[in-house]
């Protein structure tokens, strides 16, 4: 699967690294065929004007198809190995409610700083501390989690994804997680019953600006979809945090100690 991978990005270097010597090429045919008398009349020339100019033609009209035909074939090799990954992943993450877990789960999340004092609140809107035992609120009898039920802590096994989804989320912050206690995998990732926040990830850039280094917390009045304001927390570059009041900013330290994380 790699090799074929490494093996598609390798004919495609190669063809476009090909296209970038066409014009140098084409000037080196239309000289060749300008010595040779392609474009003055005649009688006595090396190879007759009229093939010459047949060729001329076919090098402008071929060249180029030959280069769009490798594309099309490229692309549809590159559909199909995507497809194909794609069912292989498919299989792999499977959620199986009874297939546990045999490594330690360590994993990655989303997630939003809210409320004044600062709460960890995931996107299903549930708030938790940074060592917290999952609870369910569709059922007060579970001890999360349960097979047929939604209840537990969620995360990714994988980096990337948490990334990904964070993309989508950009009021968010990543964490890194140990969970604990029963655990189910789920998808990419695991579902259990305890979770230790060991890590904020703190973007590079303000998140305001995008631009200059992200210094210091800031607390905005938000209001939800359903209407219920609350605070936000977000990570603002010393400009962008000008004008918030001070018990509205929170240094990097005084954050983490205030969601104690380590
Ligand atoms: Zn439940
Ligand atoms: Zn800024």
């Amino acid at each position: 699967m790699l090799t074929a991978d490494v093996n598609l990005a390798r004919v495609k270097r190669r063809l476009i690294r090909t296209i970038r010597l066409y014009p140098i090429l084409a000037l080196a045919v239309l000289a060749l065929a300008y010595f040779l008398g392609a474009f003055t009349e005649q009688k006595d020339s090396l190879v007759p004007q009229s093939a010459l100019l047949t060729g001329l033609y076919l090098f402008v009209g071929l060249v180029p198809l030959l280069f769009i035909i490798g594309f099309i074939f490229l692309g549809g090799a590159a559909d199909r190995e995507f497809k194909k990954k794609g069912s292989e992943k498919e299989r792999l993450f499977t959620s199986d409610p009874f297939l546990l877990p045999q490594e330690v789960m360590f994993g990655h999340k989303l997630v939003l700083i809210t409320n004044r004092p600062p709460t960890l609140t995931g996107l299903t809107g549930d708030s938790y501390r940074a060592d917290d035992v999952a609870t369910c609120d569709l059922d007060p009898s579970h001890v999360p989690p349960v097979v047929d039920c939604e209840c537990g802590f969620y995360a990714y096994r994988g980096f990337d994804d948490a990334k990904f989804e964070l993309t989508l989320n950009p009021g968010c912050f990543l964490i890194d997680v140990d969970l604990f206690g029963i655990g189910f995998i789920y998808k990419r990732g695991f579902r259990a019953e305890s979770q230790v926040v060991k890590k904020l990830h703190l973007p590079k850039r303000c998140m305001r600006c995008h631009i200059l280094p992200a210094k210091i917390f800031v607390s905005k009045y938000k209001i939800g979809y359903s209407s219920t304001p609350w605070w936000q927390w977000q990570i603002y570059c010393q400009y962008c945090s000008r004008g918030f009041k001070k018990e509205h900013r929170l240094a990097i330290n005084e954050m983490l100690e205030a969601l104690a994380i380590e």
